[in-house]
C-alpha cells in the first residue's frame, strides 16, 4: 500500500468504510470514554504552527503489514503470523488474548475486543457475510481486507486468467475521493504502487525501528515550507506522538 500524504484531506471515509466492510463493533460514547474505542484504519492529525498560523497534517495509520513484524514472535500461539503474499495475519480462532502483540506493535495498530457483540436483529442485516464477527477476549486489525483479495483472485480463477494490477480495492482505498490510498503488489515492478513508491517523497513511518514495512508513505509537499523544517514535517516522527 502508498498513502500519499499529499492528497489526504482528513475526511475520514476510508475509516467509515473499513467499518463497514469488516464488521468493527460501533464506538460509541461510553466506549470511547473507556478509551476503547476499536478503528483498524485511524487518520492521525497533527498541527504545526501558533494560531492563527496553523496548519493541519493527517496521517492515516493502520497495520502496516512488516515484514518484520515485531507482533507475531511474542504470540506464544501463533495466533498471528506471516503469510506468503506479505500479509500480516491473524487467527482469530487460535488468539487466546494475551495482547501481547499489542504490547509489541509500534504503530498502536492491534485492538482487543473487551466485549462480545451485542447485536440486534436489524443491526444483523448490516454485516458484511464475507468477514467473521469477532468475540470478545480476542485480537483484531486491518487485513488489508483480505476477503476482496481472494474474492478478486478466485473471479479471475474462473476466467482462467492471473491477477491483474488494480484488481483488488481494499475498502478504504476504494472510499478515498481524492486517491490517497493506492493498493497493489509491491514486488511486481509494473504496478503502480511500485512506481509510486519509488517516488522521491517516499519513507516508513518509524523505518528506524527495522520493521521493514509493507506500507509506504509519500511526504506531504508544502511549497511555503521553510529551510529549516524537520524533515518530515507532519509525520509520527516530527510531531513527537508514536516516535520512536
Ligand atoms: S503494524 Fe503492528 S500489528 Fe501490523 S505487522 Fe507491524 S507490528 Fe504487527
Ligand atoms: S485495507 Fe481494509 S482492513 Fe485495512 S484499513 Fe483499509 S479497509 Fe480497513
Amino acid at each position: 500500500m502508498v498513502v500519499d500524504l499529499d492528497r489526504c484531506t482528513g475526511c475520514q471515509a476510508c475509516v467509515v468504510a473499513c467499518h463497514a466492510e469488516n464488521n468493527i463493533a460501533l464506538n460509541l460514547e461510553d466506549i470511547v470514554l473507556q478509551q476503547r474505542a476499536m478503528n483498524w484504519i485511524r487518520i492521525e492529525r497533527y498541527w504545526e504552527g501558533e494560531y492563527p498560523n496553523v496548519k493541519a497534517r493527517f496521517l492515516p495509520m493502520f497495520c502496516q503489514h512488516c515484514n518484520n513484524a515485531p507482533c507475531e514472535p511474542v504470540c506464544p500461539v501463533y495466533a498471528t503470523y506471516h503469510n506468503q503474499e506479505g500479509l500480516n495475519v491473524q487467527v482469530y480462532n487460535r488468539c487466546i488474548g494475551t495482547r501481547y502483540c499489542a504490547n509489541n506493535c509500534p504503530y498502536h495498530a492491534r485492538f482487543f475486543n473487551f466485549w462480545e457483540r451485542d447485536l440486534e436483529d436489524t443491526h444483523r442485516e448490516y454485516l458484511n457475510p464475507n468477514v467473521t464477527v469477532r468475540t470478545k477476549g480476542i485480537m483484531e486489525k486491518c487485513t488489508f481486507c483480505v476477503q476482496r483479495i481472494r474474492k478478486s483472485e478466485w473471479e479471475r480463477r474462473q476466467a482462467d486468467e492471473e491477477l491483474q494490477d488494480g484488481d483488488v480495492a481494499p475498502a478504504c482505498v476504494q472510499a478515498c475521493p481524492t486517491d490517497t490510498l493506492v493498493f497493489g503488489n509491491l514486488e511486481d515492478e509494473d504496478s503502480r504502487v511500485a512506481q509510486l513508491a519509488k517516488n522521491k517523497r517516499h519513507y516508513r513511518v518509524m523505518e528506524n525501528l527495522g520493521t521493514d514495512t509493507n506500507v509506504i508513505y509519500l511526504k506531504k509537499v508544502d511549497p511555503h515550507a521553510s529551510e529549516t523544517a524537520p524533515a518530515h514535517a507532519g509525520t509520527a516522527a516530527s510531531s513527537g506522538r508514536n516516535s520512536a
